[in-house]
């Protein structure tokens, strides 16, 4: 039984970890300051003897005795990160430092969160965890992708100084239960669009690819790569790379829609491929993601009530 931090527990993905944790015997403490997670997707967990649930915000330090450390707090889609900037910076920048700096104080062990956006509009495929990327520095996307890869650079710096146990996880596009219906992104657009029978919104000519993810499986690589004895950078992911146009396709069958395409311009610095590489996790941590789209999808839908649906899709 580890005493876990959970940094951003009461979002999408803190929040099933967290529930994984706690199944598996650990004593968790979720932090969060609510920026975008919410006590909803926690409730279940707060009469849980070993759950802890603290308002913080990790742009300030905290003291807090624990073991292990996930460092999940941090917008993801792009509409949320880009909505206030500059707290965005701050919370990957002095969020990272703040979190390495519990994990030296105590001698935990710790996960920085990060993302495929460390590799920008990749000019390799399938990307492997040794690929640099293309990333624009000051770009529309920057105060993410560039901010990760400043916790990534930090966390490797103080792995190297202070002889802490690190392990960096570099997420790609992750669905399913639980995900916010206006967080922008492309699953939750398409579906929510496809089941209100409203013009399916597609960015571009729909030719750029994406792989996706369902979150039990990348909840699954985050504990695996936490549980081994490998302090390193990991790809979590699902391969299964698809257009979006594809991905399309398969949201209107699911969904029965009578939606329309309408093609929309491409946003700035928009990557043209992701795929993730997952031999390194596939060989090292025993793992690979095992819910098919099509599977992933329906689970996800199957929690999306037409109440949720209407409430939630105004930002
Ligand atoms: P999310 O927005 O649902 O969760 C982030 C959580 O962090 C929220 O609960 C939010 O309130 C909290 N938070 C934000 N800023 C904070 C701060 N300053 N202090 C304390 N809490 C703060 O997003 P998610 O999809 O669960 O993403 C979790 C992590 O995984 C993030 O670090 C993200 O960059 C990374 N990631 C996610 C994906 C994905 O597809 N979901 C892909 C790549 C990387
Ligand atoms: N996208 C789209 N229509 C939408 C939302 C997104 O065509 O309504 C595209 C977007 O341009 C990108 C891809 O889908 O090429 C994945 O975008 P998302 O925001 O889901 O993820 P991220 O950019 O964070 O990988």
């Amino acid at each position: 039984m580890k005493r876990t931090l959970v940094t951003g527990g009461a979002g999408f993905l803190g929040s099933f970890l967290c529930e994984k944790l706690l199944d598996q015997g650990h004593e968790v403490i979720a932090l969060d300051n609510f920026y975008t997670g919410s006590r909803k997707n926690i409730s279940h967990l707060l009469d849980h003897p070993f759950f802890e649930l603290i308002r913080h915000d990790i742009v300030e330090p905290i003291l807090l005795e624990v073991e292990w450390i996930f460092n999940m707090a941090c917008p993801a889609s792009p509409i949320h990160y880009q909505y206030n900037p500059v707290k965005t910076v701050k919370t990957s920048e002095m969020g990272a430092i703040n979190m390495l700096g519990l994990a030296k104080r105590f001698r935990a062990r710790i996960m920085q969160a990060s993302t495929s956006e460390v590799y920008g509009d990749p000019l390799v495929t399938p990307q492997t965890e040794e690929y640099w990327g293309n990333v624009n520095p000051n770009g529309e996307r920057s105060m993410y992708d560039e901010a990760k890869r400043f916790a990534e650079a930090a966390t490797a710096t103080y792995a190297r100084t202070y002889d802490i146990k690190t392990k960096i996880v570099r997420i790609f596009n992750t669905y399913g239960p639980r995900m916010q219906l206006n967080d922008g992104r492309v699953v939750t657009n398409l579906i929510v669009q496809a089941l209100n029978n409203e013009d399916i919104t597609i960015y571009g000519d729909g030719s750029q690819t994406s792989s996706f993810s369902y979150v039990d499986d990348t909840v699954s690589g985050i504990l695996a790569l936490m549980k081994s004895d490998k302090y390193d950078v990991f790809n979590i992911g699902n391969p299964n790379e698809m257009s979006i146009k594809e991905l399309s396709s398969v949201i209107l069958r699911l969904t029965d829609s009578k939606s329309k395409l309408v093609y929309e311009d491409l946003p700035n610095d928009d990557p043209k491929q992701r795929r993730p590489d997952i031999t390194k996790a596939k060989e090292h941590l025993n793992w690979e993601p095992k819910v098919d789209l099509d599977c992933g999808l329906k689970l996800s839908l199957i929690h999306i009530s037409e109440p949720t649906r209407q409430a939630e899709i105004s930002y």
